[in-house]
């Protein structure tokens, strides 16, 4: 939320009125913790503070008012023993939590106008908090949309995790190529985590399984030990306060016992080293499997760790006011729901079973029922090259009783398989969780849908491709198991927080009830045709749009135009989501302007954002040609400021923050069928822009929420995809047939682009002309079409502003708060609340001076 100029009193004061006047007493106490967390946290005075001190005091200041809550709110949930829910992800993509927090507390005008008193201006400090990149796109950010969704409907929820060192690469351009540098982003601290060093837990690897007295034994493991840190997870303004808990790794000090013995003191510290290497980095690869063995203990590491967590917690409950060990697990699926993100934190069917076989002497059947009641899967992709599939010589060196455990379940599932289809071996063959064509594999989805009571996907139509194509076969076994949760988004960081203009007028015609129940957007509708409100949201739109013009041309010394189309095509780099379609578009604009240089244009600026995956070359590649593209275009004294094409470097959240609320146009263009839900969409949608975009994905309900004319789709269907193939699909007889299509590729591989390198993308042309696996050229004209009516209708701006408004109005459907709503209806058993606890304090912002506090204090906590 970067502030344009520095604004007049009365500015800022009608800016913030919305959330409310800052009180005077809050005020004074807010500077007085902040001036208290500089001169002792920071160790400074105003003479030497740097603005990372400030924004290090002020980030003090605000979780000091979180953790009466978050003390409260755990104590709250051991008292009355909730069913827990536990989210289990390998990817937390939380951006950044100063602006965030405030506004969920509800603090946000104090803590402005309290910096604003002494000289300082709260958005520069926003602007040096790093991002917690613990992610690589979608899957991850949408764990961390639904970490504020439970808490702001007051589940007891947990997420867990791995603390990262490294979160996903900072994205720097070298001469137009990608270059990673790895993101330090712990370098200076983080204030919001708490380090647990006294909850270290154990995490064993490698070994062998040795049988005694028929009782399964995991011996001669090696042990690394999971750190906890904790970071809170605020509700919006209702006092709850969860947590998330991610995992670091710490060698134990008896690894390297021996070599400390034989004096090897360097060697020792550096085996050391090899044991914490688990948490070092996130792998940066978004829809793709690279099975390596790192990642696999990475994988095992959150499991073996959240799981004895899970099962300590559970042990120790309360009964009415009394303390007692729980030690019968009849109860375990009615207390705690696990929701396994995509097949990434798998391993937790396993190791459940194996807690409850090997150390809590349960039955083999009894204990698959319990991890059946207790777990569920969502899946997330259906491409093939994502599909988690083990190699078995890696599991059995690494987890040989998982492996044993995983042979077993296989085996009574394929016992199943042949009741139901007597002697189809086909079926058998097709179905077991273990491939035997070529190197075996243990097929990771399939494991979770045999063991799992609940399968979801993430949109309509892809819980229809995979009850229909993917997972037919368990469909018709487990017909029950499969559901859909389409995915949403939270409405406080991607409306409230990063539109802070728009939500304004929205406030000022239907209250603020919204940011808690979206649905309520529905009533903008009858503001679409009154032309205050119409000019309102266009006056918003070109703020927005200027004030991420002035960061442009302040990060990258490039001066835009603010009255032309803002195309924004923000996501992951991926052949499936077609970043390629959309530069035969940039092309094909440019052409038509030199060719005609005269006739009428809609003037646009593309804006592409995203990374690459390190070892994906083709990404790579769409990176450095669309950067080359952009030279090009962006020089060319004929195109002048009717086109310009810009590669936003290093796209986050914080960056997605920005650019969204700017957007025009959200470019959502994947072929049909392989994007599962998509997010971006909408959040874009929120912000009021319109999309151009395919019939994939959650894009298919979002028309039907805004209606047909509100949205511009093309390209083919799902079914006349599978058509295309059928029939033989030929992709260089569209080049051959469609003239600005061939030219535009022409270009590209006779070195238009890259004149210093002529064959530098000759693999693009290729893989487009004689493979398209995508159907980029079947969906081409569909989609310079659609372009064409995109600025047709750009021409009219009540008309564009219009639309704008019924997309906004149709958005409620995508709030997190939805979806999980749904998951704690469908899949956990949990009731959402809407009790909002009790405020920890009577002087909100006055710390630690509070008796019952103090009493629970010595009672010793929990
Ligand atoms: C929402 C989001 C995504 C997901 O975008 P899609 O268009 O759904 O792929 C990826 N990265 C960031 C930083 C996001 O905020």
């Amino acid at each position: 939320m970067a502030a344009a100029e520095p604004k007049t009193d009365q500015e800022r004061r009608k800016q913030i009125s919305v959330r409310g006047i800052a009180q005077l007493g809050n005020v004074k106490s807010v500077q007085t913790t902040f001036n208290r967390h500089l001169h002792y946290t920071l160790v400074k005075d105003r003479n030497v503070a740097t603005p990372r001190d400030y924004f290090f005091a002020l980030a003090h200041t605000v979780r000091d008012h979180l953790v009466g809550r978050w003390i409260r709110s755990q104590q709250y949930y051991y008292d009355s023993d909730p069913k827990r829910v536990y989210y289990l992800s390998l990817e937390f993509y939380m951006g950044r939590s100063l602006s965030n927090t405030m506004i969920n507390l509800g603090i946000q005008s104090e803590c402005d106008e309290a910096l604003y008193q002494l000289g300082l201006d709260i958005e520069e400090l926003e602007e040096i908090e790093e991002d917690a990149g613990l992610g690589n796109g979608g899957l991850g950010r949408l764990a961390a949309c639904f970490l504020d969704s439970m808490a702001t409907l007051g589940l007891a929820a947990y997420g867990y995790g791995i603390r990262y060192d490294y979160g996903i690469f900072t994205q720097r351009f070298h001469n137009g190529w990608q270059v990673e540098d790895p993101d330090d982003w712990l370098r200076f601290g983080c204030p919001w985590e708490k380090a647990r060093p006294e909850y270290c837990l154990p995490v064993n690897f490698y070994g062998k399984v040795i049988e005694e007295e028929g009782v399964k034994k995991w011996v001669d493991t090696q042990t690394v030990f999971a750190m906890p840190y904790d970071s809170p997870v605020p509700g919006y303004m209702n006092n709850t306060v969860n947590t998330l808990r991610l995992w670091s790794a710490k060698a134990p000090n008896q690894f390297n016992l021996e070599f400390f013995n034989n004096g090897q003191y360097i060697q020792a510290v550096c085996d050391s080293n090899l044991a914490e290497n688990i948490s070092r980095v996130l792998y940066p690869n978004d829809n793709f499997f690279s099975g390596k063995e790192l990642r696999l203990k990475q994988e095992y590491f959150l499991v073996a760790a959240s799981l004895q967590d899970i099962v300590r917690r559970f042990k120790s409950a309360k009964f009415g006011c009394r303390d007692v060990v729980r030690t019968s697990f009849t109860s375990f699926s009615s207390k705690v729901a696990i929701q396994l993100n995509d097949t990434h934190p798998s391993l937790a069917v396993p190791e459940l079973m194996r807690i409850l076989i090997d150390l809590e002497g349960i039955e083999f059947d009894e204990a698959f029922k319990i991890t059946r009641e207790t777990c569920a899967y969502t899946n997330h992709t259906i491409l093939p090259e994502a599909m988690e599939r083990w190699p078995v010589h890696l599991l059995e060196r690494i987890l040989p009783r998982h492996l044993s455990i995983i042979y077993e379940i296989n085996a009574k599932f394929l016992d199943e398989v042949s009741k139901k289809w007597p002697e189809d071996v086909d079926k058998l063959r097709d179905m077991s969780l273990v491939e035997e064509d070529g190197e075996k594999r243990i097929n990771m989805a399939y494991m979770c849908i045999v063991s799992c009571h609940a399968v979801n996907g993430v949109a309509a139509i892809h819980s229809n491709i995979i009850k229909s194509k993917t997972f037919k076969n368990f469909y018709e076994m487990f017909p029950d198991r499969f559901q859909n949760k389409t995915n949403g988004i939270t409405p406080r960081r991607w409306l409230l927080m990063c539109n802070p203009s728009l939500s304004d007028i929205i406030i000022d015609k239907i209250g603020d009830g919204w940011v808690v129940s979206l649905d309520e957007l529905r009533s903008l509708e009858s503001f679409a045709d009154k032309p205050n409100f119409l000019s309102a949201v266009r006056k918003v739109k070109q703020e927005n749009k200027m004030k991420f013009a002035e960061y442009v041309k302040k990060e990258y010394g490039v001066a835009i135009n603010v009255d032309s189309m803002f195309d924004v095509h923000v996501k992951r780099i991926h052949e499936y989501k077609r970043q390629l379609l959309n530069c035969l578009h940039m092309i094909v604009m440019f052409n038509r302007i030199k060719e005609n240089p005269m006739r009428d244009f809609v003037p646009r600026t593309v804006f592409v954002g995203g990374k690459a995956a390190p070892g994906y070359h083709m990404a790579k590649l769409i990176i450095k040609l669309i950067n080359n593209v952009s030279q090009v275009v962006n020089n060319d004294p004929i195109v002048g400021d009717k086109l310009k094409v810009l590669f936003i470097e290093n796209y986050r959240v914080s960056l997605a923050e920005k650019v969204i609320p700017a957007a025009d146009l959200s470019e959502q263009i994947s072929t049909a069928g392989t994007e599962a839900s998509g997010t971006g969409n909408m959040k874009f949608m929120l912000n009021g822009a319109l999309t151009i975009g395919t019939l994939d994905g959650a894009n298919v309900e979002m028309k039907e929420e805004m209606g047909d004319d509100n949205i511009f789709i093309f390209g083919m269907t799902v079914e006349q995809v599978a058509d295309l193939w059928a029939k033989g699909y030929k992709p260089v007889e569209y080049y051959e047939r469609l003239p600005e299509l061939r030219k535009a590729l022409d270009m590209i591989n006779d070195g238009y682009f890259s004149p210093e390198e002529p064959g530098m993308f000759k693999d693009i042309f290729n893989s487009l002309v004689h493979d398209d696996r995508y159907a980029l050229l079947a969906d081409f004209e569909s989609y310079i079409a659609c372009q064409e009516k995109v600025s047709e209708l750009y021409k009219n701006p009540e008309l564009w502003t219009k639309k704008c408004v019924y997309n906004i109005a149709a958005s409620g459907k995508f709030s997190s708060d939805r979806t999980i709503s749904e998951y704690a209806r469908d899949i956990w058993g949990v009731e959402p609340s809407d009790t909002k606890l009790p405020d920890p304090s009577q002087t909100p912002l006055h710390i630690g001076q509070d008796e019952e506090l103090n009493e629970y204090l010595q009672s010793g906590g929990h």
